[in-house]
């Protein structure tokens, strides 16, 4: 049978008159779940066992100041475009915990216990899904920063402010580590996120880590198999990652983009949270045009979980393939 429009509207009418859905819901035997499973995701890159875990995701409501070089209402179209909300903007969080080499490292750590509290659960929740996932964190041996901003560092902390991986070595990229650290700089910080951002810093890494740090290069392995690469722009160290082993190879992208939807569908667009916004969007550009070029598949911290996709050119921005979930490992 030829499934057309006009069997569809038909369809509506049918429903109309003899409604589907009785308007009083059945009561159903079983009780209603009101939570989804434990979100992980495990893949395979060579010999490296990768589990995306979770952290959660935030919503806030979309303001005019988020994007700072396009009005509100062509944010809310491109949002629309991609069938989400018009009047909402989502931050999705997906620190990674790989085991390559005879190590369990992490990579970032999401808001932690704090975050967790602040959004009533819909962050944080990085420990409770490594938990779930069967991952110890006095397991984990390295603990791998791409930049110092909340979302990324927070969950060094347990809830009683000491070391969440109390048996790793935490590893900063040390051009990050040396804005961040540099009383100078924090002197100068504009009012507002900026001096919130260097006063949560010097809380993580002063009053709880006690500067117990090893910063790291680029161009170098940070871990067996683990290969930091300069992507500055949304902070002055920022940093992503060349994982590989054997044949396999991922881009673990960090925030080179935030929500796929609208900065990689719109790469010229600046989200207030780059620092700086003319670096980030250059770095976007060339780090995109690049997984393109080599069909690198991408790991992507603020991508809907589990943050992986391949990438495509479309138009004047990109478009986000999501791999398929596949149930073998
Ligand atoms: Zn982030």
């Amino acid at each position: 049978m030829e499934l057309t429009r006009r069997h569809v509207f038909a369809g509506a009418a049918m429903v109309a008159a003899v409604p589907l859905f009785p308007s009083k819901p059945a009561e159903a035997a079983a009780p209603a779940a009101d939570k989804q499973a434990p979100s992980f995701y495990r893949y395979k890159v060579g010999d490296i066992l990768v589990t995306v875990v979770s952290d959660g995701r935030n919503t806030y409501p979309l303001e005019e100041s988020l994007i700072t070089n396009v009005k509100k209402a062509e944010v809310s179209d491109a949002l629309a475009k991609a069938f989400l909300p018009r009047d909402t903007f989502t931050v999705h969080y997906a620190p990674l915990v790989i085991n390559t080499g005879g190590k369990l490292v992490v990579i970032d750590t999401g808001n932690g216990p704090a975050g967790k509290v602040n959004s009533k659960g819909t962050s944080g929740q990085f420990l409770d899904n490594m938990a779930a996932a069967g991952l110890d964190p006095k397991a984990v041996d390295m603990v791998v920063i791409s930049h110092f901003h909340g979302d990324h560092v927070n969950g060094l902390l347990a809830a009683d402010g000491t070391p969440a991986f109390p048996n790793a070595e935490v590893l900063v990229p040390a051009v990050e580590w040396k804005f961040w650290m540099d009383d100078g700089e924090m002197s100068r910080a504009p009012a507002g996120r900026m001096q919130g951002l260097f006063k949560n810093n010097r809380r993580v890494f002063d009053e709880s880590l006690k500067r117990k740090v090893t910063p790291y290069e680029w161009g170098k392995e940070v871990a067996p198999g683990l290969l930091a690469v300069d992507t500055i722009g949304h902070t002055p160290g920022h940093t992503s990652y060349v994982l590989s082993s054997g044949s396999g190879k991922v881009f673990i992208q960090s925030d080179v983009t935030n929500n796929p939807n609208p900065f990689a569908t719109h790469p010229g667009w600046h989200l207030s949270f780059d620092q700086d916004a003319d670096l980030a969007e250059k770095t976007r550009r060339k780090v995109y045009d690049m997984v393109v070029a080599e069909k690198l598949q991408l790991q992507a911290f603020h991508y809907p979980f589990p943050g992986l996709a391949h990438l495509e050119k479309d138009g004047r921005g990109y478009r986000v393939i999501p791999a398929a979930w596949n149930p073998a490992i």
